[in-house]
């Protein structure tokens, strides 16, 4: 029966892109109090053009950035500097659980082994986790750094399996991601659930999970349905 429940952490958990947006818009408005003759509305936009080119969890975006305009290494250190504090500023007050997901993490938690499979560098997991109060609830944690490779490769869940000393039909994954959560758990064997809520583009046409929540706390009727097949 199910033994484990394992969770995607951005998006899933957390309110990612919220801290994201917020944060690059922090960061823009910094780097032209620092000095630089720009509007924010196209830092703004250039900051997601580097995440989209370079992978969102990205960590020289405001060294490249910066790197496009003709500055002095001093002007470029002073707002490269704003904008860090300024971003990480904004990522303390803003990183926060999606409702509802201490409480239903708290209840699962006296009957399952609760695990996370993030394709987040270790110390970042680590630090959103601390920072939005789940650091308490999961092990383990496979981040980027426990395999070097993304999902949707098998071999962050296999490593989670491994860790939990769960085979695959014995555990449940959530994530927001249909190519790389979804697909990934289900290669490999894993019951999959789709966090709908957390989804930038929803298409119905990609997603092949097992089963679908458009509020985390509804991942209690998904354990209800598998322990009863
Ligand atoms: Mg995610």
């Amino acid at each position: 029966m199910l033994k484990a429940i394992l969770f995607d952490l951005d998006n899933t958990l957390l309110d990612f892109m919220k801290f994201k947006k917020e944060s690059a818009r922090a960061a823009a408005k910094a780097i032209i109090h620092s000095g630089l003759r720009e509007s924010e509305s196209v830092l703004y936009s250039k900051i997601f053009a580097i995440y989209d080119s370079k992978g969102i969890e990205y960590q020289r975006t405001f060294h490249d950035l910066l790197s496009e305009y003709s500055l002095s290494p001093h002007q470029l250190e002073h707002m490269k500097q704003a904008a860090i504090i300024a971003y990480t500023k904004k990522k303390y007050s803003l990183l926060r659980p999606q409702p509802k997901v201490v409480r239903t993490l708290s209840s699962l938690k006296s009957s399952y082994k609760l695990g996370i499979v993030t394709d987040a560098p270790r110390d970042k997991a680590w630090q959103r986790l601390v920072l939005s109060g789940l650091d308490l609830f999961f092990y383990p944690v496979v981040t980027f750094d426990d395999t070097f490779e993304e999902k949707p490769s098998s071999n962050p869940f296999k490593r989670a399996l491994e860790l939990l000393k769960a085979r695959p039909d014995e555990a449940l994954f959530v994530g927001d991601n249909t190519g790389k959560d979804i697909l990934g758990a289900k290669r490999v064997g894993i019951a999959t659930c789709l966090a709908r809520y957390g989804c930038l583009n929803y298409s119905p046409e990609e997603d092949v999970a097992d089963y679908r929540i458009d509020r985390f706390e509804e991942v209690k009727k998904v354990v209800d349905e598998i322990e009863k097949d």
